[in-house]
């Protein structure tokens, strides 16, 4: 009998029974952790419940805790970016982020634990960051004798609008906490079946840029629209000339995106306006395609203002916004295959797999200083696997999205950084 438990014993690696079953008696006290972040979330910039709520319980699992770390360009602007340092004697010093903030969408899930903050909702899964982040720095504190060197877990504002990791770092983070060897961050994954684990190597996310246009022309009577220089028909003509850019100016093996996702110009149907402004997204992952685009959306809308006869005085206004742009997130290869062989290790090979690179965007690429420091964002599995084979799975951003099983992907994604952290920390 004893030699059949022992048998058994040595089938299972020992550090993967004990992070499994370290993982399982948290489980609960997660699941609550994470409904109540979900019951209260905050927009961008305004996390100040959130990252109390952060600090707080990282202090708890005994680590430094610093609030409120981070400047924006307006100084009247509190950033709360939340630092917890745990010191483990001579080694490599890993950043681990969590994002914070949500999105304004007023959610329609149904849940018992639905947003109690109307028009607000945990949309992009910060609140299973979050909650992931807090159940690994209680197990890695616990597992202290396992590791080595300094651990900085860093509770990010402003993710959705691309400011806070800038703002963190402009606020002379690693001069005050020490600059890291790594980073590593995790996203939830409507892509990928809860309980599965995904990785990509080297290109992952787009870049983002944010461009306003503002078509300019003459105003007038809706009945004498030959007294005028009408922009909303410019404005139609310019939105579809948009689309070309991509599909007849780019290469079709480097993608991009363009989208027009908000217009608006006119007051009444009877007055031709004297301007009509859009807001575009756009998308890519080569700088040189970056460039290119955005010297066509610059290029294209001018054509056909002269096309259209509009004085030069009324020529379009390009306004690039810098601060809701970030350049494309790259995954360092050694240390995201480094990490993938742990996660697997852990998890089993079937349950972490290889993910496409996608086009929606993240700031945590900023804190690899521009490729000086390796960083690596992993991704943990969020989807219904029947809604995914369906086709019916909400993506992230939707107002139906929540993990479909949260206690196995907040647990899943658990084992993943602690074995990704002891990996890059063993002693
Ligand atoms: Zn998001
Ligand atoms: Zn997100």
């Amino acid at each position: 009998m004893k030699r059949i438990v022992l048998a058994l014993l040595l089938a299972v690696p020992l550090s993967a029974q004990s992070l499994d079953e370290r993982v399982s008696r948290e489980i609960n006290g997660l699941l609550e952790t994470y409904k109540t972040l979900h019951t209260m979330p905050e927009l961008s910039t305004q996390e100040v419940k959130t990252s109390a709520f952060l600090a707080s319980h990282l202090r708890d699992h005994g680590y430094e805790v610093t609030e409120r770390v981070g400047k924006y360009a307006d100084p009247n602007a509190t950033c709360y970016g939340v630092v917890a340092v745990m010191k483990n004697g001579a080694g490599p010093t890993l950043l681990v982020r969590t994002d914070m903030d949500a999105l304004p969408v007023t959610e329609s899930t149904g849940l018992e634990y639905a947003s109690q903050n109307a028009g607000v909702m945990h949309a992009c899964g910060h609140d299973v960051h979050m909650t992931t982040l807090l159940g690994s720095a209680k197990i890695l504190a616990d597992l202290k004798s396992q590791w080595k060197g300094t651990l900085i877990l860093i509770g990010q504002p402003a993710e959705e609008v691309v400011k806070g990791a800038e703002g963190m770092l402009n606020d002379r983070l690693y001069e005050r906490f020490g600059k890291p060897d790594f980073a590593i961050a995790l996203h939830d994954w409507a892509a990928l079946e809860s309980g599965k684990m995904g990785y990509r190597a080297g290109e992952f996310m787009a870049a983002t840029d944010s461009v306003n246009l503002t078509i300019r022309g003459l105003g007038g009577h809706g009945a004498a629209p030959q007294t005028t220089k009408d922009p909303v028909v410019l404005a139609a003509e310019t939105i579809l000339a948009l689309q070309t850019i991509v599909s007849r100016e780019r290469p079709p093996l480097k993608p991009a995106v363009v989208t027009v996702g908000k217009i608006e110009g006119g007051t009444k149907r009877n007055i031709i306006p004297d301007e009509v402004k859009l807001y575009l997204t756009v998308r890519t992952f080569d700088p040189a395609v970056r460039q290119q685009t955005l010297d066509s959306i610059q290029r294209i809308p001018r054509g056909l203002a002269i096309a259209a006869g509009v004085p030069d005085d009324r020529a379009p206004v390009y306004e690039h916004v810098d601060h809701e742009s970030v350049a494309a997130t790259y995954n360092d290869p050694a240390l995201t295959s480094r990490v993938a062989a742990a996660m697997t290790r852990e998890l089993g090979k079937e349950r972490v797999v290889e993910v496409d690179p996608a086009m929606v965007s993240e700031d945590f690429g900023l804190f690899g200083l521009n490729r000086t420091i390796p960083t690596a964002l992993l991704v943990v599995g969020a989807a219904d696997p029947a809604k995914l084979a369906a086709g019916t799975q909400p993506g992230l951003h939707s107002s139906r999205f929540s993990p479909a099983d949260p206690a196995l992907t907040l647990k899943t994604g658990i084992r993943a950084l602690v074995s990704g952290v002891l990996d890059v920390l063993k002693r």
